[in-house]
């Protein structure tokens, strides 16, 4: 963090690769690109810092379903809720969960009502909360590949404990990325950096062989994403395609080992239903059998509610994660849905493009 930023060398290296950006696209003769920064943390860094409108009018930055919140189905949020009314259990959760909307409620309205449920920041909390409690403790375990190492570890160290157990909500983004190119008009994409620092690039080659487009693994800062732009337009320029590291001081060919033997240890990946998305095969880590005693669902029988599909009548997330609408184009945005009151995941989470692209939003 804070690698390029606020130094006069970084402004004028940001302006050559800008130039350098509009030469190629000139040379492109203005064609449209549409690249999609797969990740909820490029939609940040591209949205706080103005980078769009940086950017030639041909090049379209469209967000993707790489926001773990906002792409966990409303079947899994139903098992948390599920578990608070008919047990005596504390459910620990992180706090973007908490007011993700669902024909239910969101989960702050449960713990309103009463349910008992606690934000952590992270697994351990909820972990050092069961070895205080005599209670049942249940920890809704979000995320991508950047988090699920940490569930892993956890469940790891808590294996003489008797009233800890998750329900894992973690996916993988590979399997959603798949899908994104296989039914999108996708120019390029912008991988995530952090996910790729612990897979690293190999997984990334194989989706590369099979859809052939500019794929740039990428890291967070400003420069990082407008060098990862200049990259793609380069490679168009050329006529050509390859899989890149714009983020190899951080991202290696292999990926983090320790990370990956937790997730090899105690994970194993199932077909699962995403949030706007169909179900992607092998798309959610649940755990294996070796660890089913942490497993919430099968310890406490939960089972899945079948859940009415979202419709755009309801909410346009579905359309916003696949990269097929940009925020603005939903006819709530900014009117029937805002943070305060938000009609979809996309506008509860700091990962959420609706969100971000709200705070920035001239009104
Ligand atoms: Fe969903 Fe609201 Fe975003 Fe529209 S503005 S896509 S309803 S979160």
């Amino acid at each position: 963090p804070g690698y390029y930023r606020n130094t006069v060398a970084t402004d004028a290296y940001a302006r050559q690769l800008l130039d350098a950006i509009a030469t190629k696209c000139i040379e492109l003769q203005g064609r449209p690109i549409r690249i999609m920064n797969f990740c909820g943390s490029h939609e940040h860094t591209i949205t706080q810092f103005g980078l769009r409108g940086l950017l030639p009018d041909n090049i379209n930055l469209v967000s993707g379903p790489g926001c773990p919140v906002c792409v966990t189905p409303i079947s899994e949020i139903y098992l948390a809720m599920d578990v608070c009314q008919k047990y005596d259990v504390i459910l620990t959760v992180y706090g973007d969960m908490l007011t993700i909307p669902t024909p239910r409620g969101s989960l702050e309205q449960w713990r309103a009502e009463g349910a008992n449920i606690r934000l952590v920041s992270d697994i351990n909390q909820a972990l050092q909360l069961a070895r205080q409690v005599k209670q049942q403790v249940v920890h809704f375990a979000v995320g991508f590949e950047t988090t699920a190492p940490s569930t892993g570890a956890a469940i790891m160290e808590a294996t003489d404990m008797t009233n800890f157990s998750i329900i894992s909500s973690h996916r993988l983004t590979l399997p959603a990325m798949e899908y994104v190119l296989s039914t999108s008009s996708i120019d390029a994409v912008i991988c995530p950096g952090n996910v790729a620092m612990v897979t690293g690039s190999e997984p990334f080659e194989k989706i590369f062989e099979k859809y052939r487009l500019p794929l740039i693994i990428t890291g967070f800062e400003p420069i990082d994403v407008i060098e990862a732009v200049l990259k793609v337009v380069c490679q168009l320029r050329e006529n050509a395609s390859s899989l890149e590291n714009q983020y190899s001081r951080v991202v290696r060919n292999t990926g983090n080992p320790t990370a990956k033997q937790i997730l090899a240890q105690v994970f194993q990946a199932e077909n699962a239903p995403w949030r706007g998305l169909p179900t992607l095969p092998e798309s959610r880590l649940v755990l294996k059998n070796i660890y089913e005693k942490f497993n919430a669902e099968s310890k406490f029988g939960l089972q899945k509610s079948q859940v009415v599909p979202e419709t755009e009548e309801t909410c346009c997330c579905a359309e916003v994660l696949r990269g097929e609408k940009q925020p603005k184009d939903c006819p709530y945005f900014d009117k029937e849905c805002t943070p305060e009151k938000p009609k979809g995941p996309c506008m509860t989470t700091t990962e959420g493009a609706c969100k971000i692209r709200y705070a920035s939003y001239p009104r």
